[in-house]
């Protein structure tokens, strides 16, 4: 017996993953081996503690790979320690904020529409229910850069326990070495939020946080790190004897964090996500990973200066990383919404997105965020890139022209199908 009824679903996911182009900056195609371990038999297991120190019997495989997913996330990201088992970048951010803060405190994270995620305290978060944001943002629109100056202002007059860097719609480099100066002077724990970055920081292509003297970092480990969807938290420093008392010290923030992630916040660990995790950090050591991310690089900055000359006006006027954020509101005179829905009729998926101190409701946001590790990891070099934004632009001027459209929808399923899935081989 078969349920056909989700075996059609999944079949018509790859269809419609494989009949377009993937511009969410947030997703990507996973290997055939990533998939397997997802789907192995390790999620029939229970293995509620850490490696060696379990509550259930059986642990023979499982210890071993959740050992090797941690070695290989310590060597990826020159980390001391390793906790790989948060189900995901949400609840990651929670353990941290929970192993080191008490309901009350203050945590100073990047102004939500600037840049910064929603677990960094948007209303209405269990985050920002215990916890006090104060927030840090861009100075200047044109060029993205922070105001490190009010920064350390504000950090001076409210004393955050712990300084967030990290984002989800923020094309620019952060300058790490003053987040970590900041953070000295005020006595905070340096938190990094690498979710969108990390697989760029593993791959070499951008800096990493701990070269700066960052605490902690938190990651997802499904954007460009292209593993399953889960999160890891990596600690730099001392690891403290895990049996000793934990008073809040910053040895001791190892143990913390296992601490919170499990009992504290968790129960059992997914060991399937966990094995995928650890194939997909085998991966990213792999020399074919550093060009990959070479290659998103390249492809954002051809894709967003081939945008740009279409008229799109980019926020920051362009891109360091993977992603650009586009004013659609004033490059073409409706909001990101319609922009969504004109190319998802294409077969060009992005998602509407806030540009900062947005005049538009985040349901109606004036822009629209886009990027490029998943057409990266379909195989679109360069010269790619201009038929995309063309595409884009073809779409978006087209929009009332259903003609237009159909015969635009038609040149890219026929262009997407040339290049296939990783997950194929
Ligand atoms: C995606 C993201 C998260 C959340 O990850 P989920 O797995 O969706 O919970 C957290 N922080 C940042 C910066 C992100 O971009």
């Amino acid at each position: 017996m078969t349920d056909k009824v989700v075996a059609e679903l999944i079949t018509a996911e790859e269809k419609r993953q494989r009949n377009g182009l993937e511009l969410i900056p947030s997703e990507n195609y996973v290997s055939k081996q990533v998939l397997n371990a997802l789907g192995s038999v390790f999620t029939n297991k229970y293995s509620e503690g850490y490696p060696g120190k379990r509550y259930y019997g059986g642990q023979i495989n499982t210890d071993k790979v959740e050992q090797l997913a941690i070695e290989r996330a310590k060597a990826l990201f020159k980390a001391d320690h390793a906790n790989v088992q948060p189900h995901s970048g949400a609840p990651a951010n929670e353990a941290v904020y929970h192993a080191w803060m008490e309901p009350g405190d203050t945590i100073m994270g990047m102004e939500l529409s600037h840049g910064g995620h929603l677990t960094h305290g948007r209303p209405g978060t269990i985050s920002a229910k215990l916890f006090n944001f104060v927030r840090y943002g861009i100075k200047d629109l044109e060029t993205g850069e922070i105001d490190y100056n009010l920064m350390r202002e504000i950090a001076l007059k409210t004393k955050p326990k712990i300084i967030l860097a990290g984002f989800s719609s923020y094309p620019r480099e952060l300058d790490y070495a003053k987040f970590a100066d900041i953070g000295r002077e005020v006595g905070a724990v340096l938190m990094a939020d690498m979710a969108h970055i990390a697989g760029l920081i593993a791959g070499g292509v951008l800096a990493n946080p701990f070269d700066y003297g960052f605490n902690v970092i938190t990651t997802t480990t499904h954007k460009t790190l292209r593993g399953p969807r889960g999160a890891m938290i990596l600690t730099k420093g001392t690891v403290s004897n895990p049996l000793k008392t934990v008073d809040k010290t910053i040895e001791n923030l190892p143990t913390l964090i296992d601490r919170t992630v499990f009992p504290g916040l968790q129960g059992g660990p997914h060991m399937h996500t966990i094995a995928a995790k650890a194939v997909a950090f085998w991966e990213a050591a792999q020399p074919s990973y550093h060009n990959y991310c070479l290659q998103v690089l390249a492809n954002a900055q051809t894709l967003s200066q081939a945008l740009m000359n279409k008229g799109f006006k980019l926020i920051t006027n362009g891109t360091d990383n993977h992603m650009m954020v586009a004013d659609i509101q004033t490059s073409f005179g409706f909001d990101g919404s319609v922009a969504e829905q004109v190319l998802d009729r294409v077969g060009l998926t992005l998602n509407k997105n806030v540009i900062p101190d947005d005049p538009l409701p985040p349901y109606k946001p004036s822009g629209v965020r886009l990027g490029t590790p998943a057409i990266t990891t379909r195989g679109l070099k360069e010269e790619h890139m201009f038929l995309v934004a063309d595409w884009m632009h073809q779409a978006l001027i087209k929009k009332n022209d259903p003609k237009a459209l159909d015969k635009l929808a038609k040149d890219i399923l026929h262009f997407a199908n040339s290049f296939p899935l990783p997950s194929d081989n």
